[in-house]
């Protein structure tokens, strides 16, 4: 058995490797391509993608999977590696080439229509795109066998066994609590936060950033952090994960929580198995846990009094004139500051959730046909209006803002939210596991959390579905309780509730 299972290993190293070529080339694309070299970066992503599909649905695979379908102790690495195998390949065997090479037609012309759309605030370029998107989407899902909701194909592309009514189920309590927790602060007294907002020097910023997630541990050995026009995190092997920054002058220090939050993805991807490289098994086990790793780093810790209470001197030496009499307790409101708004990827800890879950209940409408293309402007910015009190002036600050829609990314959302919610019940069990991590982040040591990580997260890859291993570390499935209390807590004290 361990000749077929060397020979599986082999196809499936190659296509990984395939995989992570083009994540190289899609990392270069971000950081370094000069403007013209878009259509050939395009053709050549397309290429490896197709060299790799096919060999992975190739029979000789398949063939290997069904020998090797009941040969290893359940639980055993190599049995996980074959169940997530298999499953990946069921799923990939069923969509056909011409689909995908359809989905890319489309979803190119999609992208270049939003682009134009959200220039100009003018929802009708983009909807018959949108409407096509909508049409392939349903087209995909027809692929596969029916589900107790159609949604459910497209959510189980991104979280493993995630269902649509139990994600559903999750929000709709979540969403009552942060619409009222919202209302009390809107009501509290407004903190100052004026000092955020002037001029920062960009070297510094940076140069602070860095310093913050090397004491993280992230390791720079296997890693390297450029500017691109959006941070991201990208893998190319377990020995280099690399990150993607920016500076934004008008919010200078978010170059700080943005260093934070992916490397908190990168961390994730460093501590992995090194025997699951180049299998199935590599990389974070879903988006909402992997999300979780980066939402901790960023929020739990980066956003949080002692942590602050760490690095405090230190900004205010490095920026004395623009943090000139304040204190560590206001610097820590300020960065915390609730302000409904239009924004999602602007938006506070205490208003993000309630972004994802309108675009949630618009996907689902969309894919079940209770909602038409046409009518999501005016859908949009009633749920707007009833969620966070605000109406969009225009699309552009409304249904245009997202990219994922153009690119066919439908199932993608209620992830980040999802991811939030992970990092506040592993955070409880942290603080129950690790008495004084306050103190110790109050010294600035992080290594005892990173190895908390590591031991219950980050080494298992993508062996356990992400709501099996959030109950086998926390002791139960995905839940908004903890998320609230930790909300509830946090903006107490800071708007005196
Ligand atoms: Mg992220």
């Amino acid at each position: 058995m361990s000749e077929k299972l060397n020979q599986l290993k082999e196809i499936l190293g190659e296509v990984s490797d395939l995989g992570h070529a083009a994540s190289v080339l899609g990392w270069d694309q971000n950081v370094n391509m000069p403007p013209l070299g878009g259509e050939a970066r395009g053709q050549q992503l397309a290429t490896l993608g197709k060299i790799a599909q096919e060999k992975f649905i190739s029979d000789q695979v398949g063939k290997l999977l069904d020998d090797l379908k009941n040969e290893f102790a359940p639980g055993s690495d190599e049995a996980d590696l074959i169940r997530v195998t298999s499953r990946n390949y069921e799923k990939a065997k069923r969509v056909p080439s011409e689909f995908i090479a359809e989905q890319a037609i489309v979803t190119t012309k999609a992208f270049e229509a939003w682009v134009e759309a959200r220039g100009k605030s003018d929802f009708s370029i983009f909807r018959p795109h949108l409407e096509k998107v909508v049409d392939l989407v349903h087209k995909y899902i027809s692929f596969f066998p029916a589900g107790n909701h159609p949604y459910d194909t497209l959510l189980d592309d991104y979280e493993p066994g995630m269902k649509t009514s139990e994600v559903q189920e999750i929000f709709s309590g979540l969403r009552v609590k942060q619409v009222d927790l919202i209302k009390k602060i809107r009501a509290a007294k407004q903190v100052k936060d004026d000092f955020l907002h002037k001029k920062y020097n960009e070297k510094k910023v940076w140069d602070f950033g860095e310093a913050i997630i090397t004491k993280f541990g992230y390791d720079w050995n296997r890693g390297r952090q450029d500017k691109a026009p959006h941070p991201f995190e990208t893998t190319f092997s377990i020995n280099d994960v690399r990150i993607t920054n920016r500076f934004e002058p008008g919010s200078p220090l978010s170059t700080l929580f943005s260093a934070m939050h992916e490397s908190g993805h990168a961390m994730y991807e460093q501590g992995i198995n090194p025997a699951y490289e180049r299998t199935p098994l590599e990389g974070g086990t879903s988006l909402a846990v992997h999300e979780s790793q980066s939402r901790l780093w960023e929020n739990l810790v980066g956003r949080s009094l002692p942590f602050w209470e760490h690095f405090f001197p230190e900004i205010k030496k490095a920026f004395p004139a623009q943090l000139d009499g304040v204190s560590v307790k206001s610097f820590y409101k300020a960065i915390n500051k609730v302000e409904p708004s239009l924004i999602r990827v602007n938006a506070d800890e205490a208003t993000y959730n309630l972004h994802i879950m309108l675009r949630l209940e618009l996907e689902i409408g969309m894919v079940d046909g209770t909602m038409k293309v046409k009518d999501l402007p005016e859908i949009w910015n009633t749920k707007m209006k009833e969620y966070l009190g605000i109406t969009p002036p225009n699309d552009a600050m409304g249904v245009l803002q997202d990219i994922h829609w153009s690119g066919g990314s439908i199932g993608y959302f209620s992830t980040y939210a999802l991811g939030n919610l992970v990092s506040a019940q592993l955070w409880e069990k942290i603080n129950k596991d690790i008495k004084d991590l306050d103190e110790q982040i109050r010294r600035g040591k992080f290594d005892a959390l990173l190895a908390w990580l590591h031991e219950k997260i980050h080494v298992y890859g993508h062996k356990y579905d992400p709501q099996d291993i959030v109950q086998k570390v926390t002791g139960s499935k995905i839940d908004s309780a903890a998320y609230v209390r930790y909300l509830t807590k946090k903006y107490t004290d800071i708007y005196g509730l």
